[in-house]
Order: structure tokens, then C-alpha cells, then sequence
């Protein structure tokens, strides 16, 4: 049966914990593979097998491959006993049809007992090849990279390699919780993370009916795409529009994103504390938006106990959205919806907060009774890839 050899990279480094990150990455792609005919995930003396049964494409395979953080690289691989005949012929058989015009031999020995040095196997089976097929060796620039790795009993050859996505296997890091707004930004800041090993729950703020339900369903398809890179999500939807109408009340209107801002976060450490999460992520960029000065952002961060992540502070649209783009969250953010931090603010808001001037606004408005009935309202969704949707569930009991 084919298969497919995952190699990892970053994880290999990880000193003691290295099985443990193994465990995870050989669970998280037992996890990818589901519902496709994938016969086995094994590690396998410093890699990674996943055994295709005749079901299981290679393109339906290396997709979910593709998502799975802490692959470095991976590649379509056959099998053989481990005896030179017999994997020559088997190189050969697999080739024809092929006509590069260089091709290259490398060879890993996992297991060190088997006779011969790699480069002396990668002399052997490189001079069998040319003389079957009398082409030419290129160490450096082959168009033909054919890869052979050597265990105790068998041997895996083959051609060429593909990127993984890299990283630290989703989990490994423990768990954050991300502002997801419908923009463009933050579902950005939240795939860095989970690149990073977080696992990330998302929290959204809407103001419906207020405004239209456009917010929450971007937020709901952002979230759908993102769970192809951690398998299962929460999404906390909570209503803002009522705190935004107490808001009004008493706060002056150019220091109100301020205090949208600032409640927001507090709302999501509450809920972060019923996740055990461990930091809060915003897509925030310095300077992109009038909320996004350096005051402002000081001013916001303050009513922060959890470390607060903001992945893409120091980036440029331009870079953001082009990865955006490269992960499909793009033409989902693009959608137009209203944004419930618009909502009562006037078109210029404060730029340079004072602390002072933003806490004695607040002190009108009742902060916990807020928090606590925001956390209360909140609805929650879970999300679940490959699988769909499991649906709304209850309310969130606080
Ligand atoms: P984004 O593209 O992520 O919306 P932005 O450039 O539009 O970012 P802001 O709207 O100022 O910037 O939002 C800054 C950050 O605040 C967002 O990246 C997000 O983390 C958080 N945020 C803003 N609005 C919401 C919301 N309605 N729900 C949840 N988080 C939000
Ligand atoms: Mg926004």
C-alpha cells in the first residue's frame, strides 16, 4: 500500500518533551485523516507514516497534510524490503515514463546497522539508475530528487518533497483566546498563533439587532475555515449593543471605541477564564486605525490581567492581506457588515487617550455588572473539521 512519509522539523529540536510533541503531531493528523481511507499514522523512527488504503487519494490526503502545523515536509513514498536489488528495481519501475534531465540520489539511514554509508548507497543506487537510464547526476540543482530512507527491515524512496505549513503541532502551546472581529486582521493574528501551537477559541462582538446579523455570520465562516488548521473550535458570540447603548449614555462620544474597546477585553477575560486560557490575541496593527495609536492601544491594554498577544502590530496591510489571501480568510472579511464599534461613535474618535480622562468615564457605567451579563448572554458555537457544524448550543451559564 502507498504512503505518504511526514517529516518534521522544529518539534525534532524539542529536547525532552519530543515524545510528547510527536504523540500530539501523530494524533493531530490521525485527526486531519478523518473519514478519508487512511489505514495507519505511525511514527516511525523520527518520521511520520500515514498508510493509504486504495480509497484514500493523494491529493485528498496531502491537503489535510498541508493544514496540519508541525510538518515540515512531506512526501508520497512507496516501500520496499530492505535490499538494494530490490529497491533499485522498484526506483526503476516507478520512474518509467519519466525523462528528467538530472536527477540526484539522497539517503537517510534511520537505522545505522545497515552496512554501507549513505553516501556509498547514494553511489550505488545513483550509478544503478544512470546506467539503466543513462541520466545525468546533478548533486546541486537535480530535477529529479530521489529520496531514500532506510529503517531496520524496509526501506521508503521517494521523488521530490512538499512543504508542510511548519510550526509546532495546534496544542502543544496551551490555549489563547482571539478577538475575531469580521475584519481582516484578526482571523490573520489567530492562524499565527495556532502556527505557533496555540490552541485559539474565538470571541466575537456583535450588535445585532441593532445592526444586521452580517458580522456574525462572517465570523461564523471565518471560524468554519480556521478550524481546518485546529480541528475544533468555539466560537462565543456576545451581544454588545445593549452595554453600547449604556455606553452612550454616559460616555462622550470620541472616548467610546476606547470604552468599547476596554469592555471588550475584560468580557473575554471573563470568558478566557471558563477556557483556562492563558493570553488574549487581537489582530491590532500600530497606527492602521485612529484606535490603534500607541496611547490608545496603552489605554485599552490596561484593563488586561492576561498577557495580551498582538501578533501583527508591527505589520503592513499589504503583508497582512496577502496572507490573508494565501489562507481564504480574505474574501470572507471583504464582506460588507457594520461594525459594532462604529456603532453611537463619531467619525473622529479620540486618538491619544488619557487613562485618567477614560477611567473617569468608565466610573458611571456598571464595569461587572456588564461583564458578568455579557459573559451570561453570551451564545456559544462549536465547530468541528472534517466533520460539519455540530450546531448551536446552549447558552453559556456563567
Ligand atoms: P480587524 O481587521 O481584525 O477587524 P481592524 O484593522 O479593523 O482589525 P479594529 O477594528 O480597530 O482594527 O480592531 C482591532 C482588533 O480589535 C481586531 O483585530 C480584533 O482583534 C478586535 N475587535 C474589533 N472589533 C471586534 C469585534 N466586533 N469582535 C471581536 N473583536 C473585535
Ligand atoms: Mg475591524
Amino acid at each position: 500500500m502507498p504512503s505518504i512519509i511526514v517529516h518534521y522539523q522544529e518539534i525534532a529540536l524539542k529536547g525532552k518533551n519530543r515524545s510528547w510533541f510527536m504523540g500530539r503531531l501523530v494524533r493531530n493528523l490521525r485527526q486531519a485523516v478523518a473519514g478519508l481511507d487512511v489505514r495507519a499514522v505511525r511514527s516511525l523512527m523520527g518520521r511520520i507514516e500515514l498508510v493509504l488504503g486504495p480509497g484514500a487519494t493523494r491529493e485528498q490526503v496531502g491537503d489535510r497534510i498541508r493544514r496540519t502545523f508541525g510538518v515540515a515536509n512531506f512526501s508520497y513514498a512507496a516501500r520496499t524490503p530492505l535490499d538494494l536489488d530490490a529497491l533499485t528495481a522498484a526506483i526503476l519501475r516507478d520512474l518509467e515514463g519519466r525523462t528528467p534531465s538530472s536527477f540526484r540520489v539522497s539517503v537517510k539511514r534511520a537505522d545505522k546497522r545497515f552496512p554501507m554509508t549513505s553516501p556509498q548507497i547514494e553511489r550505488e543506487v545513483g550509478g544503478r539508475i544512470q546506467e539503466a537510464r543513462g541520466w545525468r547526476v546533478d548533486l546541486e540543482n537535480a530535477e529529479l530528487a530521489i529520496h531514500v530512507e532506510l529503517l531496520t527491515t524496509e526501506a521508503f524512496y521517494f521523488f521530490g518533497k512538499e512543504r508542510g505549513p511548519g510550526g509546532l503541532p495546534t496544542g502543544t502551546a496551551g490555549r489563547v483566546l482571539c478577538l475575531l472581529s469580521g475584519g481582516i486582521d484578526s482571523p490573520v493574528a489567530a492562524h499565527r498563533m495556532m502556527k505557533r501551537g496555540c490552541a485559539v477559541t474565538f470571541v466575537h462582538f456583535h450588535s445585532y439587532p441593532i445592526l444586521s446579523r452580517a458580522s456574525i455570520e462572517k465570523a461564523r465562516q471565518l471560524v468554519t475555515l480556521l478550524t481546518e488548521w485546529q480541528h475544533r473550535s468555539r466560537l462565543y458570540l456576545v451581544p454588545f449593543g445593549d452595554i453600547q447603548q449604556q455606553v452612550l449614555l454616559t460616555v462622550p462620544g470620541p472616548m467610546r471605541v476606547i470604552v468599547y474597546r476596554r469592555l471588550m477585553l475584560r468580557i473575554a477575560e471573563a470568558i478566557a477564564q471558563t477556557r483556562r486560557a492563558q493570553a488574549i490575541v487581537t489582530g491590532d496593527v500600530v497606527g492602521q486605525v485612529a484606535s490603534q495609536t500607541l496611547e490608545n492601544l496603552a489605554v485599552v491594554g490596561h484593563v488586561a490581567t492576561l498577557p495580551l498577544f498582538r501578533p501583527l502590530i508591527g505589520m503592513d496591510k499589504e503583508e497582512i492581506t496577502a496572507e490573508a489571501i494565501r489562507l481564504g480568510t480574505f474574501p470572507i472579511s471583504i464582506i460588507p457588515d457594520q461594525d459594532c464599534c462604529t456603532l453611537f461613535t463619531p467619525r473622529n474618535p479620540q486618538t491619544r487617550a488619557r487613562l485618567a480622562d477614560i477611567e473617569a468615564a468608565e466610573a458611571a457605567l456598571p464595569i461587572d455588572a456588564l461583564v458578568d451579563a455579557a459573559v451570561r448572554d453570551a451564545a456559544l458555537e462549536e465547530f468541528e473539521f472534517p466533520v460539519a457544524m455540530i450546531g448551536l448550543k446552549a447558552e453559556v451559564k456563567a
